[in-house]
């Protein structure tokens, strides 16, 4: 079973994807993980998204998802840089690696022959980020399209990052905010869409809780 969950930053794809997958026996992949290992990447070897030739260089390294006991990590040829993706300076430049349609060719590929792998053992996957319901897997058993208003995308990001010890200005991360879903609404090469097929869940009213528990009914109730 193949579960796309899609949806802008901040909107819960991640937690909800993660638990989901867990109580449904199913491995959890994150590809937004992909784009900011990308974006470590530029950032070590300081590639300019803009001007480098980055077809030549993408094609020298691999990124790669790897399932651990359900959860993942996501790696840069063999190093494990799971840990190292969630700063600030790679989640601005995550946003424009993935605009660029040569990183999205590649990542997309891999993101298709990572999932079918899994489905040919017998198991699935819940897969989250922009592109998985209209581009990735179009045939997916089932699509979700997460949304929350921008305020309150923001104050959770607020709360994850003070809850990290982190120091969290609410209006600059409500501008960040709005600066990625432009960049992911309007760009060229698959852009933030809501596939035809996908069922809407505002989650701005919702607990975590009840926002698992919904997805979660509504993917048994297709079984
Ligand atoms: O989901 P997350 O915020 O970790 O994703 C990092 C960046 O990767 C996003 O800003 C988005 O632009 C990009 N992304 C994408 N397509 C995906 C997943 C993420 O363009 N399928």
């Amino acid at each position: 079973m193949i579960v796309a969950i899609d949806g802008p930053a901040g909107s819960g794809k991640s937690s909800t994807a993660r638990v989901l997958a867990s109580r449904l026996g199913l491995m959890y992949l994150d590809t937004g993980a992909m784009y900011r290992a990308v974006a470590l990447l530029f950032i070590r070897n300081k590639i300019d998204p803009e001007s480098d030739d980055i077809e030549q260089f993408l094609a020298k390294h691999s990124i790669r998802i790897a399932f651990r006991d359900r959860s993942m990590g996501v790696f840069i040829d063999a190093e494990d840089v799971t840990s190292l993706i969630r700063t600030a300076r790679v989640t601005e430049l995550s946003s424009r690696v993935s605009m660029l349609p040569i990183v999205r060719t590649k990542l997309v590929a891999e993101q298709r022959r990572m999932a079918k792998e899994q489905v040919a053992v017998g198991s699935g996957v819940v897969m989250e980020g922009r592109d998985i319901g209209t581009v990735v897997f179009p045939d997916a058993d089932i699509k979700f399209f997460l949304e929350a208003t921008p305020r309150e995308r923001a104050r959770r990001r607020v709360l994850q990052i003070r809850s990290n010890n982190g120091e969290a200005d609410f209006d600059q991360v409500l501008a960040e905010i709005n600066e990625r879903d432009a960049r992911d609404v309007s760009r060229s090469a698959s852009p933030l869409a809501k596939a035809d097929d996908a069922m809407v869940v505002d989650t701005t009213r919702l607990s975590f809780d009840e926002q698992v528990a919904l997805l979660e009914h509504l993917i048994r109730e297709r079984e």
